[in-house]
């Protein structure tokens, strides 16, 4: 192998040619954990990501606390720890993921998208880009932890394109003293609703069903909501859907049936179309993997990860391809990913394990004393 192992401290820039072991694609929880899992077994890697670190969590509104409790999130045996046992928020939880790629010398490729795969003597050469420049990346084995929710569900209708519609809730304070309807029924919906009510916004919900699908929404978010609901505190226009929308309104349409048709007009300065999220299948097609209904799901042997494509792995979220409502694949049931794809590699490319040099703990100990001799103040 000539990879050589970066570190996150290191100045010098990536090659636009690199040979590795493993492309470990997306920079989520499970592609950084991967990435872990393979330092401690010395076997090269390079993790790539089209964003940042945690880019889906990122884009998460600020102070968003995870569902999931912090045990079933924490990754590489690092506990995660919140100063109030609370379960973790998208700040904290960035955090750590940034201590992790330090701890463990994590070099992320960031904002570096992998755009095609070919076949190669040694196994796969993933094509990416970074700005403007092409990078080739020689591997054995590539892994796909590129997640579930690249794009937001569109809701296909005249209007969704305007300014003031989004599909991600932002800061709360940007919704102050405003007419906000939310569009969706389930969890994304009900907790924005829960926030801008409380940021002092005016909150309405349009949800398709008669009634919302209080199975679905969390136990801790249901009975508030439901209060909220009955008092009026926040509007709800069950049996909706949205037709179109206009600078200042939201054209509502009952779904029920017997209805003639006919529409009104609901009042909104903001509009969140919160409908769920949808999965990009570009870099499975670039790969050939086979993908399967419903979700487009890649096809993929449930004891390896590898695909139908030998030597291209998939890992994390994205096995569940684009998730309808009643999602069953979370990063908490994932985690066993990275041993099955481990040891299919143990398995198959015993060459790849083959120890390498790597910086040790006592060679970084000396290099921040040798630092800190040449710069006592910094
Ligand atoms: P979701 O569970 O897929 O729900 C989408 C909602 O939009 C549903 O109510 C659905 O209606 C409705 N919908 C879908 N297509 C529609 C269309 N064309 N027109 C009108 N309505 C439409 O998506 P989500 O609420 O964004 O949740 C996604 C995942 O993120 C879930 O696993 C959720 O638990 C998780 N989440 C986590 C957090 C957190 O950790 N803090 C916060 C929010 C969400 P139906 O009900 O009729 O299907």
């Amino acid at each position: 192998m000539t990879s050589a192992l970066p570190s996150p401290s290191s100045t010098a820039p990536t090659p636009p040619r690199t040979t590795t072991g493993v492309a470990i694609i997306g920079g989520g929880p499970i592609g950084l954990s991967l990435a872990v899992a393979c330092r401690r077994q010395q076997i090269p890697f390079q993790l790539i990501e089209a964003g940042q670190l945690g880019q889906t969590i990122s884009w998460w509104a600020p102070q968003t606390r995870w569902f999931s409790s912090n045990e079933r999130i924490s990754i590489a045996g690092v506990p995660l720890q919140t100063i109030d046992q609370s379960k973790a928020t998208r700040e904290q939880y960035l955090t750590y993921l940034r201590a992790i790629a330090k701890q463990y010398r994590i070099a992320i490729r960031a904002f570096e998208q992998a755009r095609e795969f070919r076949s190669s003597p040694r196994g796969w050469t993933v094509i990416t880009a970074r700005n403007a420049m092409r990078c080739e990346i020689d591997a054995r084995a590539v892994v796909l932890a590129i997640g579930g929710t690249d794009h937001p569900r569109r809701l296909g209708i005249a209007g969704e394109e305007l300014p003031h519609v989004d599909s991600y809730l932002r800061e709360p304070h940007r919704y102050f003293g405003r007419r906000v309807l939310i569009i969706g029924g389930r969890n994304s919906a009900v907790e924005a609703a829960l926030r801008l009510h409380h940021a002092g916004a005016q909150v309405a919900i349009s949800y398709r069903g008669a009634a919302l699908p209080q199975a679905s929404i969390k136990y801790w978010l249901w009975p508030e909501l439901d209060g909220l609901l009955r008092s009026g505190a926040i509007e709800s226009h069950l049996g909706t859907e949205a037709v179109r929308i206009t600078p200042a309104a939201v054209e509502l349409r009952p779904t029920g049936g017997g209805t003639d048709g006919s529409t009104y007009q609901a009042a909104a300065d903001d509009v969140l179309s919160l409908i769920g999220y949808e999965q990009d299948k570009t870099l499975f097609q670039q790969a050939g993997v086979t993908l399967t209904e419903p979700g487009g799901r890649p096809r993929f042997d449930e004891e390896t990860m590898e695909t139908n494509v030998a030597g291209i792995y998939v890992a994390g979220t994205a096995v569940g391809g684009t998730q309808t409502s009643q999602y069953k694949v979370f990063l908490e049931n994932c985690h066993a990913h990275i041993t099955r794809i481990l040891a299919h590699l143990q398995a198959t490319q015993p060459a790849l394990c083959a120890p390498e040099a790597t910086p040790s703990d006592a060679h970084e100990a000396a290099s921040l004393a040798a630092q800190i001799e040449a710069r006592p103040e910094s």
